[in-house]
């Protein structure tokens, strides 16, 4: 039996109904920006493994770094102990994220950064006794599908089945260029009418909606209104996080700083499965007590995993490379290019970038309905033509690792192209 039939007979994939999906398809090995499948076909990650691989698969510096930490202290548990790696983590990150962020805390996906940050939300006006319950979030935010996280995210078709079961949640419209008062009354309102505790956002990219961008001052602005009001302020860098943006962080081109950001995906370098959630020293005293019942309860069996640390240091060393840091330069740079000679194609709506993230959307004929159909097309295009692609409705991005060869970008771009000629 070939790898794919077997995985038919045991496995339930993410998003995925099986009664009508395509058969995925096993891969045996991957190194740089390559994948091969097991009849040896090779494909271009372009979206790096779902945005979480930005140094190349099969990586041997992190590689070495984790071997290394397997062979000296694999695991131990967090409650109680502590270790070197984990300690070594907070003081890089300290180095690198916005000044105010003085505490951190492990977990081990993207979701549970999020629920992390909006338990505490939540937890810190308990602990100060003040009514504040509403999470503030942007429409069609994508924030994870654990509860919290859930509740946050406004993707409704992955939710629907839970409303009613969730925390508080106000939406408002993202600031997109042109429409950033309407954004800013939103949040006004939305601080008026309910007893608002926090306020989550994905800076300046929202991934899973299509990689929708805004600008930072409309962030400013935003953070501004929370902070006047005492509405505590979480970045969800969990996509944008480690140089998507073209800095480190987003918030790295936003002046006001977040009272918490989470982190994830290119953290381990898309090794090893780990999350961070950080926050300012104000928010770590609100739990700080005598009161037993004002810590914060909640925590993972593989908190803080020391072989997830070392690959966390391994790829910090790599981001901070001047090569590395050239390779994001150079990705924008061709991504800009790119955009300027398809933008004006008569079948575009529109194209943007930031950072090593560029998005095309596409134009269809017929109604919003066909863009269930264009995706199903164009993502069996990109696949048969080696490149792996994941549209979302008829947007198009790249998310490539920063390793990718100019070469291999190149083959990327002349396969959108192919693909709006097609559709
Ligand atoms: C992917 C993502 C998450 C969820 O991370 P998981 O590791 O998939 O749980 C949360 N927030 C943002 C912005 C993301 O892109």
């Amino acid at each position: 039996m070939s790898l794919t039939e077997k995985d038919r007979q045991y496995l339930w994939h993410p998003y995925t109904q099986h009664k009508t999906s395509q058969t995925p398809i096993a891969i045996t090995r991957a190194e740089g920006a390559l994948l091969w499948d097991e009849n040896n076909k090779e494909y271009i990650d372009a979206i790096a493994s779902w945005w979480v691989n930005p140094f190349g698969h099969s990586n041997k510096f992190i590689a070495d770094a984790i071997y290394k930490q397997l062979t000296t202290l694999e695991h131990v548990l967090f409650g109680g102990f502590t270790h070197e790696p984990a300690i070594k983590v907070a003081e890089r990150l300290m180095e690198i994220l916005p000044k105010n962020q003085q505490k951190i805390f492990f977990s081990d996906n993207g979701s549970t950064a999020v629920e992390v940050a909006i338990k505490v939300v939540l937890q810190y006006f308990f602990n100060k006794n003040e009514k504040r319950t509403t999470i503030i979030a942007f429409e069609n935010a994508f924030h994870g599908d654990t509860f919290a996280a859930m509740a946050a995210s406004g993707i409704s078709f992955y939710t629907q089945a839970f409303q009613g079961m969730f925390i508080d949640v106000v939406r408002i419209p993202v600031p997109i260029k042109g429409q950033e008062q309407a954004s800013f009354d939103a949040l006004e309102n939305a601080i008026k009418k309910h007893n608002c505790a926090g306020f989550i956002f994905e800076p300046l990219v929202q991934g899973a909606a299509g990689m929708v961008m805004y600008e930072p001052e409309a962030l400013e602005k935003l953070i501004k209104i929370c902070k006047e009001n005492q509405v505590l302020t979480i970045a969800d860098e969990v996509m944008t996080g480690f140089g998507k943006t073209g800095k480190t962080f987003a918030m790295d081109y936003v002046f006001e700083e977040p009272d918490m950001i989470c982190l994830s995906k290119a953290l381990t370098g898309g090794t090893i499965p780990m999350a961070i959630t950080t926050f300012t020293q104000d928010i770590f005293n609100a739990f700080y007590d005598d009161d037993i019942n004002k810590a914060l309860f909640h925590g993972h069996t593989f908190t803080a995993n020391p072989t997830g640390c070392a690959a966390v240091l391994a790829s910090i060393d790599l981001l901070q490379t001047p090569e590395m840091q050239q390779n994001i330069e150079r990705i924008n740079t061709s991504h800009l290019n790119f955009q300027k000679k398809i933008e004006n194609h008569p079948k575009i709506i529109t194209a943007r970038t930031l950072g090593v993230i560029f998005a095309v959307e596409i134009k269809s004929e017929s109604e919003e309905s066909y863009y269930g159909s264009m995706r199903t097309k164009l993502y069996n295009f990109f696949i048969d033509k080696g490149v792996v692609l994941r549209p979302v409705g008829n947007i198009v991005y790249i998310l490539p690792p920063y390793i990718m060869t100019d070469e291999q970008l190149h083959k990327v771009y002349t396969t959108i192209e192919e693909a709006i000629e097609m559709v």
